[in-house]
């Protein structure tokens, strides 16, 4: 076997692969409009109601349509899960991991065709959708590999006895409902959805209601591969409806979430109550939102900090969990640090992502929209607009790169997750007030220290209390097996995903002890 490599990113730079980008959004351009019906039990199940996925870089534009599960339809996609599971379980972990593989391979194979698709569906840059991609193919490649790592370690790391056969088996937990979130529509709903399969499991799959197409463009991807019928169960739907009823659900074995606190929480109470015929204990692997902190020590390199403050901040227009939002400079440099940020924003430009000139695209919808600008108004409150600071134009949910600065700590642009283009820059007086106000949030998922006295990173390193912390980089862009990815406190379980311990969340162990 060969060993795990991260998917190179594609070189935009090279005339090739940016006319290989064109050409796969010309195609998925043609494609566009389609529906796409839940699937279960292997079955493609038509429904009256629909959901439409709307490019929201340009808001006439009909991504696709896909069926919308009722409550009922939630029970039947349940009945088959659990009845695949009966045989998904006791294939080998070779078998599993092979269909992994395999999707894999595949997916490389369409690697600019499902980037487009990423473009058109959550308004991702070339750049930004191909980083979802390889994510996805890299989630596949590893989770394939640590499954079958896990079916090893069982034997080996048991001390033995002398007239006993031990062994320690990792094995599957029963039906997963799988919640992904819709700002990594490809590959956290991948990983998510593989990681669970890969163990042996059969899951439920509701993709997030923005972006259902990618996830059912996934699914199909997952049956040319070979994937027996019922291990995935498609079931778009609304959250509060078939969500909670699946959440619920006394054959749920487990939940893996990764979304908003709110929701987090909401499945977190909802998944501890014990139903009628229900035999265990749910469990719940949950990852939530951030309020990610990058402080600039006083020796830093200023232009790289002020330049990882603003790709961190603005990248995919601030919505990911691990975007900066918050920036703690030394006071010192405070001055030098802000201006330097404030230069690199303005300059940045906002529009159609299928336009390689912009640097980012929109926000994913309306309601999203009308949020972030309602977090402008009170940011103009709290702090002074530095740049940005309104809707940029275009038939998108598109708004300008925000900067707020002389921002309180406690202020509310500085404590809630606001998941837009937005960042506020606040006063340090030494490196410990930077520290104490970085750890001053609910959140606890990334951080970034640019500092080069050996002493204060230890210090950020022993007292940064955040799941994914880095020094002198951006605090975005983990990669699978480099950087497992999962934040504390309200961030969420810490599951780190990507990681070498990811797969024991999906499995229980047995041990069995035979006298020789
Ligand atoms: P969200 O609103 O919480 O939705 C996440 C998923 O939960 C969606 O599929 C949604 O379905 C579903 N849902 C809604 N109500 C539900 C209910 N009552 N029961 C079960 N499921 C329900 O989050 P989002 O807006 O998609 O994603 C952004 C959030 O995710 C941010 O807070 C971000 O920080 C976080 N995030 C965290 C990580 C991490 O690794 N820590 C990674 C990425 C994103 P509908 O779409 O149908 O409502």
């Amino acid at each position: 076997m060969i060993p795990f490599k991260n998917e190179p990113f594609v070189d935009f730079s090279v005339a090739e692969n940016a006319q290989a980008m064109q050409d796969a959004w010309h195609k998925v351009n043609k494609e566009l409009g389609r529906h796409y019906p839940l699937i279960i039990g292997g079955e493609k199940i038509e429904t009256e109601q629909k959901i439409t996925s709307i490019n929201p870089s340009e808001k006439s534009q009909i991504v696709g349509t896909t069926g919308k599960a009722s409550q009922a339809l939630a029970e039947e996609a349940m009945q088959a899960a659990l009845a695949a599971f009966e045989t998904w379980k006791k294939e080998t972990p070779e078998v599993r991991a092979r269909l992994l593989f395999k999707a894999a391979a595949l997916l490389r194979r369409r690697k600019f065709e499902f980037s487009a698709w990423l473009s058109y569906e959550a308004g991702k840059t070339r750049a930004e959708a191909d980083a979802d991609t390889a994510e996805a193919i890299d989630f596949m490649e590893y989770y394939g590999r640590q499954a079958l790592e896990l079916a090893e370690r069982g034997k080996k790391t048991l001390i033995s006895l002398t007239g006993e056969d031990n062994r320690l088996d990792y094995i599957p937990l029963g039906v997963g409902i799988v919640i992904p979130p819709w700002n990594f529509p490809l590959a956290i709903m991948a990983g998510m959805t593989t990681a669970a399969i890969v163990s042996g499991n059969t899951v439920v799959l509701k993709p997030a209601s923005t972006t259902p197409v990618i996830a059912a463009k996934f699914v199909e991807l997952l049956e040319d591969a070979g994937l027996p019928a019922g291990v995935v169960n498609f079931l778009p739907g609304s959250g509060a409806e078939v969500g909670d009823y699946l959440v619920d659900h006394p054959k749920t074995r487990f939940i893996s979430f990764t979304g908003s606190r709110d929701i987090g929480l909401r499945i977190f109470e909802r998944s501890s109550r014990t139903n009628k015929g229900q035999i265990w204990m749910k469990r719940l692997v949950a990852e939530m939102g951030g309020k990610d902190s990058i402080i600039v020590h006083k020796d830093a390199d200023l232009e790289l900090a002020a330049l990882n403050i603003v790709n961190s901040a603005f990248g995919f227009s601030g919505q990911k969990c691990s975007a900066c939002s918050r920036a703690i400079i030394h006071q010192d440099v405070y001055d030098e640090v802000v201006n330097r940020v404030v230069k690199l924003t303005s300059k940045l430009t906002v529009g159609n992502v299928t336009d390689p000139g912009n640097y980012t695209g929109p926000v994913i919808d309306e309601n999203a929209y009308n949020k972030i600008l309602e977090y402008i108004e009170i940011g103009k409150q709290e702090g002074k607009l530095a740049a940005g600071g309104e809707k940029a134009p275009g038939n998108g949910y598109f708004i300008q790169p925000t900067v707020f600065v002389d921002v309180a700590p406690d202020a509310r642009i500085m404590q809630e997750e606001i998941f837009g283009p937005v960042v506020g820059i606040t006063k340090a007086s030494d490196f410990g007030h930077a520290l104490e106000i970085a750890n001053n949030t609910e959140y606890g998922l990334t951080g970034s220290v640019f500092a080069k006295d050996r002493a204060v990173i230890e210090k950020a390193r022993e007292q940064f209390h955040v799941g994914n912390l880095y020094f002198n980089r951006k605090c975005t862009g983990a990669l699978v097996g480099v950087h497992p990815f999962g934040g504390f406190n309200m961030s969420g379980t810490d599951s780190k995903a990507g990681g070498p311990d990811y797969l024991m969340l999906f499995t229980q162990q047995k041990l069995s002890s035979e006298v020789l």
